[in-house]
């Protein structure tokens, strides 16, 4: 299905970027995994079908890594990726009262900044090199309904989607793709720490009556990512069991 594509991944180290690669690596796409945290994208690289993937280091909110981390894939494989999934985020949760001017700007540049930083240099390769992409980028259903403790996240998100839409319109005439997944509450690193009254609190609002699988994010993307998709862009999916 993805056969002869390159996917980007960022935060691959993680839960919902590991699941992402692995099914896209099924599906014959090589991969680059990048994260902050090397380690976790080698390991990730580990466990994948096929050949032809590799791990790099990237801390996505810094312009001059992420400028070099496409030079060296693009010397590595002679073509940009044509997959790209922007899942590297953060969250830094504390009551408006008592959020520091550092957490939420810690928080927008990772998430919002470093979104940009990696969807720009994509799009600016693809178009030199005359090849279409997909992008596809990970907000979340904060994003929409805010949350308690989350201002600087939840802006975040909303901010990612609206910027996704706005590369939508940019870049449809080079056919070049960009969508944006917003998950509900997924078992990951992430919401590990979230307090017990916190999960129950979704876990209660949820009507599918439970929280979501890294792999059926990862479906979503995949469908994203794949010419399934082409005639969607600009557009928003929600991941959540039914909560909006
Ligand atoms: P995770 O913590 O398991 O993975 C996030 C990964 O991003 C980690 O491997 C981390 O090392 C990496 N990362 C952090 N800062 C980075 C940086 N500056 N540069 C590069 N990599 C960096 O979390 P996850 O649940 O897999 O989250 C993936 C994405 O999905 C995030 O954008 C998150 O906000 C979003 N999301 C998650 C949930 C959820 O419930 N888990 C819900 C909605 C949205």
């Amino acid at each position: 299905m993805l056969a002869g594509k390159i996917a980007f991944v960022t935060g691959a180290g993680g839960g919902i970027g590991r699941a992402t690669c692995q099914l896209l690596a099924k599906a014959n796409a090589k991969i680059i995994a990048s994260d902050c945290n090397v380690t976790s994208a080698k390991e990730t690289i580990g466990i994948l079908e096929g050949n032809g993937h590799m791990a790099i280091r990237i801390d996505v909110s810094n312009g001059k890594e992420v400028n070099d981390a496409f030079n060296n894939i693009i010397e590595n494989y002679h073509t940009p990726p044509s997959i790209i999934v922007n899942a590297a985020g953060i969250i830094r949760d504390n009551f408006l009262l008592n959020l520091t001017e550092e957490d939420f700007d810690k928080v927008l540049n990772v998430n919002l900044k470093g979104t940009f930083l990696i969807t720009q240099k994509a799009c600016q390769h693809l178009v030199d090199a005359g090849k279409p992409g997909s992008i596809v980028n990970i907000s979340s259903i904060v994003g929409k309904r805010g949350n308690r403790g989350q201002c600087n996240y939840a802006s975040s998100k909303a901010a990612v989607e609206t910027f996704s839409k706005s590369v939508a319109q940019e870049m449809a005439r080079y056919n070049i793709r960009c969508n944006t997944v917003l998950p509900g509450f997924i078992s990951t690193s992430m919401t590990e720490g979230v307090p017990d009254k916190v999960k129950d609190m979704f876990h209660s609002l949820i009507p599918l009556k439970r929280f979501g699988k890294p792999e059926e994010v990862a479906e979503v993307i995949k469908f994203l990512s794949s010419d399934a998709s082409s005639y969607v862009t600009g557009t928003s999916i929600f991941v959540s069991g039914g909560l909006e």
